[in-house]
């Protein structure tokens, strides 16, 4: 079987879809490896890292007899011309955003598995590449809040006085919410978390934080949450607003699954803020869960710093690289049996995250955002 791995082309994308240490265990499932030269480069990894790797300088020639195509944003429209028919690609697609892509996977009946539809279900944990990057945003919500406070996290005892523990308030209690809890309370500041899901409570609580009660449950279907109507908004807010402004540091994740990000802060809310308290809004590639949030930026309203950065993963290249990577293999070691690949369609994790086979877009298809 032979796999490509392409380079990002992407801005800013540093990840990679395969790591030195992933070779072997390819290898050993009957691959036959060729990477795209420098695709390693933005994570310092050099092509002579990867041993057993064939590196291909042209990306045409790398796909051209590729039965397997690995990389992590979508790529191009020339790649998939370039790739055989029948063959597979897998990346993050979120398809409603790439529709010209999908019309060139049915045109040239490629088999696109997207990285984002894989079940959240228990069988597929090790395959989740959403969550393993959102773990990782999680905890570097926390660095970069830090990084912009002019104080400290944890408390500090000096012969000068005490300086007590910050306090950081995270709302959105999904992967990357939990992670961004253990990161704060580990660093020695006084945590917060709020979600709409009450099964959240008893998580925050085992991580060290408090979690504060709104009386609202907004559970939605397969473990995520609803939007919320206008009465439970207003609800909401009236508890938030004052752990919102007692807050040094608010780490905001939620999302709703189709839908922009919910709106959680509003600009009435953010000028009630202290002086010097940071937002850090994980959520900004659905357009931020604070009203002044701009997606991309770091930006002063009034004595508040709202930092609202993209692609966090691919901020920690490294280690998102080696953990994408990982739930990558895992997923292709379910096709690659005695060096061929093959699809068991009733497979829940295979039909799940399929989403274009044969010329044909697979079900559910994807909701538009
Ligand atoms: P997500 O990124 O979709 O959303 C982040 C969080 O925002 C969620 O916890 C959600 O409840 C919350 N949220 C949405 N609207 C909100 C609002 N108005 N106010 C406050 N919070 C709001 O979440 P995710 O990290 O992808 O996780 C989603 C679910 O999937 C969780 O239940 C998680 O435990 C589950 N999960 C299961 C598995 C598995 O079993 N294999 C793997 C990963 C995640």
């Amino acid at each position: 079987v032979n796999i490509a791995i392409l380079k990002e082309t992407k801005p800013h994308e540093r990840r990679v879809a395969l790591v030195p240490s992933l070779v072997p265990k390819l290898v050993k499932l009957g691959a036959r490896l060729h990477m795209q030269a420098g695709a390693g480069e933005a994570i310092k990894l050099a092509d002579a890292t990867f041993k057993d790797v064939a590196i291909v300088k042209d990306r045409h020639t790398l796909v051209k007899d590729a039965d397997v195509v690995l990389c992590v944003q979508p790529p191009a429209l020339d790649v998939i011309d370039a790739m055989k028919e029948g063959s597979i690609l897998i990346c993050f697609v979120y398809a409603h955003k790439e529709p010209a892509l999908v019309q060139r996977l049915l045109d040239r009946k490629i088999t696109c598995f997207a990285m984002e539809r894989l079940p959240r279900i228990t069988r597929a944990q090790s395959m989740d590449a959403l969550s393993s990057q959102s773990a990782l945003a999680g905890y570097y919500a926390v660095q970069l809040g830090a990084t912009h406070l002019a104080r400290i996290l944890p408390k500090l005892t000096t012969a000068a006085g005490a300086i007590g523990p910050a306090k950081v308030l995270v709302m959105g209690l999904g992967v990357a919410g939990l992670e961004a809890i253990a990161t704060a309370h580990r660093l020695g500041a006084v945590v917060e978390g709020y979600d709409v899901r009450p099964e959240t409570k008893e998580q925050a609580l085992s991580l060290g934080a408090t979690f504060v009660e709104t009386g609202v449950d907004a559970r939605g279907k397969g473990g995520y949450a609803r939007e919320l109507g206008a009465d439970e908004k207003s609800k909401v807010a009236a508890v938030l607003t004052d752990h919102i402004q007692a807050a040094d540091l608010v780490i905001t994740t939620a999302a709703i699954p189709g839908h922009p990000s919910p709106k959680l802060i509003d600009k009435v809310q953010v000028a009630g803020m202290k002086a010097g308290a940071v937002i850090v809004d994980l959520s900004a590639e659905g357009g931020g869960n604070c009203e002044d949030t701009v997606p991309g930026e770091t930006i002063r309203v009034g004595p508040v710093t709202i930092v609202a950065p993209l692609n966090v993963p691919s901020l920690l290249g490294e280690d998102a690289s080696t953990l994408y990577a990982k739930n990558q293999f895992n997923l292709l070691a379910l096709m690659l049996k005695d060096n061929v690949v093959t699809i068991d369609w009733d497979d829940e994790i295979l039909a799940g995250t399929a989403l274009t086979h044969a010329g044909r877009m697979m079900e559910p298809k994807p909701k538009a955002a």
